[in-house]
């Protein structure tokens, strides 16, 4: 008898988004004539960068010529975008990562799931609350979790998000093996500065534990004290791994490519105590179940490091960052508390009331869907997310319409 893996009925029902389209579609029904203005979905809505385009656009030429034609490419993507990842995103800022240590993907969000696999199944699990959902669900799927319990899975070792630790999560009292974080965050938009960051790395070092570090979002820090990089913490290489995507970066979410740094120096445990690289590991995994990136969206990412590509990725992270200037000025100006949105897509706003039903007042009242806190975690209730990733225009009319609401 063919079974399924049961720990997938152990999976929380995931319907925030389902939920948060079904709220919205009814509203529209019932007011075809509104304008509803969405700043709920981290979805970038600008188009590519011009030299991610043109560079996209000579790789498909190449294609359909027999000489310059590729089949598959390397597994772990072509030297030409991890040498300049290499050089632009860790050497200049004095991190000491080599091409070989990166790992190109077609997303953070498979990488950040996949990885996991790599790890022994009894491992201690510590993810952060708020989270983005992906880190826990991919250990309830295998078999990490433990039940639920009110909202909570016994095995998992809750990382507290809150406004009193400023959305940067203490240090566990108890034993962590695997711990998720992600700077800047999502969905609170908080970032991480050095100190804090290293007793992260202090506290991997001395439990033999690892971090997995999503930096999704590392191409909107703006504050130059900020780590871009695990890596410029000291003694990072051996605990770490990191993972980046130009989806947020260069407007790359239907595009599709991410990488992942898995330093040569960091190790994992067997058993009986013996350390095991997992840069190896990683290899042999990706080479296993993995093909690569298509050779024209490699040729995309790269272009992202010329000087053309660098100034407009630059000004792509501007346009959303004054959305996301403008959005918390707006709200602080209402009277909310916020987070976020100075070195980050994301404001997290303190609503002091139930999530869904400050979701369900910006909707009725002013057209306008953000998204309720308490869909990423139990920290989370008591908070709406609003992302910067619309034009400005909408912005504007939104927080105008939030005003006149409230
Ligand atoms: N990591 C975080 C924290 C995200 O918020 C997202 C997307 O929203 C991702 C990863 C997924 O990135 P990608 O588009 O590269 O799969």
């Amino acid at each position: 008898m063919i079974r399924i893996n049961e720990n997938y009925l152990n999976l929380k029902a995931s319907y925030l988004f389902s939920e948060i389209a079904k709220r919205v579609a009814a509203f529209q029904e019932k007011n075809p004539k509104t304008n509803v203005i969405k700043l709920g979905i981290g979805d970038v809505t600008r188009p590519l960068p011009r030299a991610c385009i043109e560079a996209m656009h000579e790789a498909v030429d190449e294609m359909a010529v027999r000489s310059t034609f590729k089949g598959y490419g390397p597994e772990q993507g072509y030297a030409f975008l991890r040498d300049a990842i290499a050089e632009n995103d860790y050497r200049s800022r004095g991190a000491d990562i080599s091409a070989e240590e990166i790992f190109i993907s077609d997303g953070a969000k498979c990488d950040t799931a996949n990885i996991q696999e790599i790890f022994a199944s009894d491992i201690r699990v510590a993810i952060p609350d708020p989270v983005y959902p992906v880190y826990l669900d991919t250990n309830v799927m295998a078999g990490r979790a433990g039940s639920l319990l009110d909202g909570r899975y016994g095995n998992i070792l809750y990382l507290e998000s809150t406004r009193e630790n400023g959305f940067v999560p203490e240090l566990p009292s108890e034993k962590a093996d695997l711990i998720y974080l992600c700077f800047p965050n999502n969905p609170t938009g908080a970032a991480i500065t050095k100190d804090r960051l290293a007793q992260w790395v202090e506290y991997a070092r001395e439990n033999r534990a690892l971090i997995l570090y999503d930096a999704a979002y590392e191409a909107f820090i703006r504050d130059e004290a900020l780590p871009r990089t695990i890596y410029e913490i000291p003694g990072a290489r051996e605990v770490a791994i990191e993972f980046r995507s130009f989806s947020k970066t260069a407007g790359f979410t239907g595009t599709r490519c991410a990488f992942t740094v898995v330093p040569k120096d960091c190790a994992a445990f067997d058993a009986s105590g013996a350390r095991h690289l997992l840069h190896g590991l990683w290899n042999r995994r990706q080479t296993t179940k993995f093909n690569g990136v298509s050779y024209p969206v490699q040729k995309a990412a790269r272009a992202v490091y010329t000087e053309e590509g660098k100034k407009e990725v630059a000004s792509l992270i501007d346009y959303y960052l004054k959305n996301a200037g403008h959005i918390r000025s707006e709200m602080a100006g209402f009277g909310f508390e916020c987070a976020g949105g100075d070195n980050s897509p994301y404001i997290w706003v303190h609503t002091r009331t139930d999530s869904w039903e400050f979701f369900d007042l910006l909707l009725e009242k002013a057209g306008v869907v953000c998204t309720p806190g308490a869909g990423f975690g139990r920290c989370g209730q008591g908070y709406v997310r609003i992302s910067a990733f619309n034009d400005f225009e909408n912005v504007r009319e939104a927080m105008e319409r939030i005003g006149q609401a409230l």
